[in-house]
């Protein structure tokens, strides 16, 4: 998986990087963009090359340009050896830990983890013999005591992307590496623009380009990128299960990489002051976002991370079910949906204690996750504060 021969020196800076990278427009006829290429069969001009199998490209399933293109772009941004994509963000996961594990291994996951990650070690890998413990996100150094013999490797997501708890993934990294085993890191809240897990210690890091890759809520996909300790046991499970993309998903997730810079600098600076406006309302208890001063989380978001994305989460005093419903039915703007990281604002309501095993959920009030997109925040106010004030008149 080579470098695309365009792509500008790592020293250029990150916004030159992302207008230049995974494109090469000498080979596509002076092209600026990277085509869609389609297909299955790949011709091999002479018996000796079908035999040695030389050339670039093999077979569809097994890579194309264009998938080249956004591998080589995700490996450059995370750091990596080498990037693999998959359909979803959730198959992804799954193959980072497919590539990792094997039956009698113990491995641990954060309490905080992505829920359908949840599903995945509770009834695939337990299925195949692998045996899960779910940990307190908030352990950093402590992991070290979880670690047994048989202990394959430990899951990071920081922050946990409903309930953004900032984990310490250098200090998870260092126990891990002490004891010589891997540290698998979701990173799809962050971007490889705003954190590095591999940098900070982790082997393997993935992404549901679903979100913010993509951008605008028409992509399903997911990036895993390895470490060289990775790469093989990574590339070996993906070749093996048969996995891969959506030709045209991995083109629009390859386009989005060119506006991720100036869309996550209006997320971060847009999520930020909803934040503080939500935070001085008297109809919430908390604000749950890692880049806020007063967060417990703040001190290692700003030593680990260079910004924060549009996803955050918030505490309401307690409201009955009609209230809410009130409120949240007629919003203008937000809409009210699974996954985030568009152009359009979105707010979920949630219950972590309905999935939290390892840790006792503070469970003083509604909580509601928003994703701020790219409207006018005063828009976006008033849409709230209509909203509230519904709720306080059905409460
Ligand atoms: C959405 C999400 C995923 C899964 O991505 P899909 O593309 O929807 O499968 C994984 N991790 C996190 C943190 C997510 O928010």
């Amino acid at each position: 998986m080579s470098k695309s021969s365009s792509s500008p020196p790592g020293n250029k800076r990150i916004k030159t990087r992302l207008a230049h990278m995974g494109r090469d427009p000498g080979q596509n006829y002076g092209f600026i963009n990277t085509p869609i290429y389609r297909g299955s069969t790949i011709l091999y001009p002479t018996v000796e090359a079908y035999d040695t199998k030389s050339q670039p490209y093999t077979y569809g399933r097994r890579g194309t340009p264009t998938i080249r293109a956004l591998e080589d772009s995700i490996s450059e941004l995370e750091g990596g050896e080498l990037t693999v994509l998959t359909p979803s963000g959730l198959n992804a996961i799954a193959c980072a830990l497919l590539a990792l594990v094997e039956a009698g291994d113990h491995i641990l996951v954060t309490d905080s983890a992505y829920q359908p990650t949840r599903r995945i070690c509770n009834r695939l890998l337990k299925r195949i013999g692998v045996e899960t413990e779910f940990y307190d996100p908030l352990i950093g150094a402590g992991i070290g005591d979880l670690i047994r013999d048989n202990t394959r490797l430990i899951y990071v997501e920081s922050p946990g992307s409903q309930t953004f708890e900032i984990q310490d993934i250098p200090a998870i990294c260092e126990a891990a590496r002490a004891r010589g085993i891997f540290v698998v890191a979701d990173n799809t809240w962050a971007t490889p623009l705003y954190c590095n897990p591999l940098a900070l210690g982790a082997d393997l890091v993935l992404h549901a380009g679903t979100k913010y890759f993509g951008g605008h809520a028409d992509v399903n996909l997911g990036t895993v990128t390895a470490n060289a300790k990775t790469a093989d046991a990574l590339k070996g499970v993906h070749g093996d299960i048969g996995v891969c993309p959506s030709p045209e998903d991995v083109f629009l997730s390859l386009r989005g990489l060119r506006t991720l810079a100036i869309r996550l600098e209006q997320h971060h600076q847009a999520a930020i002051e909803m934040a503080h406006w939500l935070q001085d309302r008297d109809e919430v208890i908390r604000v749950l976002h890692p880049a806020l001063e007063s967060d417990p989380g703040y001190a290692l978001w700003e030593r680990d991370f260079r910004g924060a994305s549009g996803l955050f989460s918030v505490i309401l005093k307690p409201v009955e079910r009609s209230a809410l419903a009130a409120m949240l039915d007629d919003l203008e703007l937000f809409g009210m949906g699974a996954s985030w990281g568009s152009f359009e604002s979105l707010v979920i309501p949630f219950n972590p204690s309905s999935y939290r095993s390892a840790t006792a959920w503070r469970n003083d009030g509604q909580a509601l996750r928003f994703h701020i997109g790219l409207e006018d925040v005063e828009d976006l106010k008033e849409d709230l504060d209509k909203g509230l004030e519904r709720l306080r008149g059905a409460s």
